[in-house]
């Protein structure tokens, strides 16, 4: 599979966009979560809306939800057809009822299933969201009381979204289950409350430090270039295979 991040910005970055992915298989493109500035940064990026094939949603924050609007009536009325969206059985509900709803319900258009074709997943189940490539949802800590996922991808690739830092989950994935590389979030400043902060990644072992690619960084991330023990960050806009 190949990945290109859309975006590798924090939710309250300006220089960079909000922290989504493309990864390429099959000759399809899925979307990993769909933030504010997606749809402004597809189209910078010379991918119009309509080549995306199916979105993968996270967690509920705007910087991976906000741009599922305007993908949902492009779709509905300008292309005419569902594009795949894939999410967490437990967060299916709330989009719609906490958050699309109010701008996306008129006369018959009801239901996130009336824009979408929708596919809820399991945790812990692996799926085939493209040809070629599985995702299996992680719940992971992110805020207290709500629901976050992970998202592991082909069985060795990792993808945080949003997470505190949880170094036995990171160990065990590795150790455990045979993974190779992560893309992990970082906070560049301490503390880290809502995610892994960049002294916190710091204190894991070199061989697994090897293994991380930092993003969803806030602007300052320049100055943090070369300080980042054995992780690299990840780059936007570059297509990296896996
Ligand atoms: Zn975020
Ligand atoms: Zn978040």
């Amino acid at each position: 599979m190949d990945i290109q991040m859309l975006g590798c910005g924090s939710a309250f970055a300006k220089t960079f966009y909000n922290n989504n992915a493309i990864v390429y298989a099959g000759g399809k493109k899925l979307l990993i979560d769909c933030g504010i500035t997606a749809p402004l940064a597809l189209h910078r990026l010379g991918h119009p809306l309509e080549e995306i094939d199916a979105i993968l949603i996270t967690h509920m924050h705007a910087d991976h939800i906000g741009g599922l609007e305007e993908v949902a009536f492009q779709h509905k009325f300008l292309f005419h057809r569902k594009p795949t969206l894939y999410i967490a059985d437990t967060l299916a509900g709330p989009l719609w009822e906490r958050s699309l709803r109010g701008g996306l319900e008129q006369e018959k258009l009801r239901g996130l299933d009336d824009y979408f074709d929708l596919r809820p997943l399991r945790e812990s189940a692996k799926t085939e969201v493209l040809p070629g490539l599985t995702a299996e949802l992680i719940r992971t800590k992110h805020i207290p009381d709500k629901l976050s996922y992970s998202v592991l991808l082909n069985d060795t690739f990792f993808y945080s979204a949003d997470m505190v830092f949880d170094p036995e989950l990171l160990a065990s994935l590795v150790h455990d289950r045979g993974v190779e590389t992560i893309f992990h979030d970082c906070q560049l400043e301490p503390p880290g409350v809502v995610h892994a902060c960049l002294p916190q990644l710091l204190t894991l072992p070199e061989e697994l430090q090897g293994r991380i690619y930092l993003m969803h960084y806030g602007d300052a991330q320049p100055d943090f270039v070369g300080k980042t023990g054995r992780m690299t960050f990840v780059e936007q806009h570059r297509v990296y295979s896996f």
